[in-house]
């Protein structure tokens, strides 16, 4: 793998020269926060965003598509959502997201709607400094080795940067000039300082070896329905969650003979029409039935299919759910530890 020198002052031009043929995307700032959004004007990069409200799969799958045409005849697949993209400032844990998605969307079969945008996309990755809601060390997505084009690691006035993949190559060659191959032993040792610097930076953690023993400790644990009465089952853990994929499609019809459309959208294990079959029956009436379905897969179900957490430590799940039920507090649950989170002090207020 080859690492390069950039400058900090040669970047926009960079993006510049290799954007000519693509739509570039990168974080911008919503308010207070950051969402990933194409871009016009490089000012608008937020380079410094930590995590955006809703991660990178909105770009590789939209959370609603038309997914193809259809009459009496047959049918016609739309993929106007697929263009050329470059993705600048994805973080390692989202790069992580990325390659777990590619994984579900490949395994049974092949669905285009997702690897269409997925091979056409780009990854410039870029290095982060994580806030007091990152534990991606405690997933081991901190750090990333496959899965990007290009990787910039941020190290004040320059960045290094790895190249990834054969497109990385290629990307360099359209801007040669902008690069210096040269790493001396001082830009080593910067590198070894900024390493130590963001190891030392992480204030969350969680324990995740002992997840999938303590999911199976606790199945029928009174705590599920101490989560499950406070949860307000609005599926945004769903929506913000890098690694969550489940989609629902639904058959729009018109009058006359125009095409119907088949629609896909996001969808959510913790909503209660997720579970409902033909009839009105549903398998997990229940908020606490839900939940524990949501934490099986994240810490439980996944491990033991692929040896990891389908949790990336991205902290989406802790600034975004309105009662605090995410992975952190629920981990610590699990292992006994004390938990301040507001779903804890519903439950003891409910118990009075
Ligand atoms: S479970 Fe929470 S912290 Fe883990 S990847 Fe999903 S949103 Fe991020
Ligand atoms: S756990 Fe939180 S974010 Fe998820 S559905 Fe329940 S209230 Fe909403």
């Amino acid at each position: 793998m080859r690492i390069l020198k950039l400058q900090k002052k040669d970047l926009f031009p960079l993006l510049k020269v290799i954007s000519r043929e693509a739509e570039l995307w990168a974080p911008t700032a919503k308010g207070d926060k950051f969402a990933y959004g194409r871009v016009l004007d490089f000012s608008r990069i937020a380079m410094d965003a930590v995590r955006t409200i809703i991660p990178p799969k909105k770009i590789m799958v939209p959370s609603l598509f038309n997914m193809f045409n259809f009459t009496e005849k047959g049918y016609q697949e739309d993929l106007s959502h697929v263009t050329d993209r470059i993705l600048f400032g994805i973080h390692p844990c989202d790069i992580h997201g990325l390659l777990i998605l590619d994984k579900l969307f490949s395994q049974a079969y092949l669905d285009p709607y997702y690897l269409e945008p997925r091979k056409k996309t780009l990854i410039l990755g870029l290095s982060c400094l994580p806030d007091a809601y990152c534990f991606c060390k405690s997933t081991h997505t901190d750090i990333i080795e496959e899965g990007y084009d290009l990787f910039f690691t941020d190290l004040e006035s320059y960045f290094l940067v790895w190249i990834g993949s054969s497109r990385g190559d290629d990307l360099i060659r359209l801007a040669p000039d902008f690069f210096d191959d040269k790493l001396t032993e001082k830009d080593i040792q910067t590198y070894t300082k900024w390493q130590e610097k963001r190891d030392n930076a992480f204030k969350t953690t969680v324990n995740f070896t002992r997840m999938p023993d303590l999911m199976e400790l606790n199945y029928k644990a009174p705590f599920w329905e101490e989560v499950g009465a406070a949860c307000l089952a609005c599926g945004s853990c769903s929506m913000v969650c890098p690694t969550c994929n489940c989609y629902n499609v639904v058959d729009k019809l018109f009058l006359g003979n125009k095409p119907g459309k088949r629609l896909r959208h996001w969808d959510s294990c913790t909503l209660p029409e997720y579970s409902e079959v033909a009839g009105g029956e549903n398998f997990r009436e229940h908020k606490s039935q839900r939940l524990k379905l949501w934490y099986t897969h994240k810490l439980q179900a996944y491990v033991s299919k692929y040896g990891k957490p389908s949790c990336v430590g991205c902290g989406r799940c802790l600034v975004t759910c309105p009662v605090q039920i995410h992975v952190k507090s629920v981990a610590d649950a699990l292992e006994g530890h004390p938990v301040e989170a507001f779903w804890k002090k519903f439950a003891q207020e409910v118990s009075k």
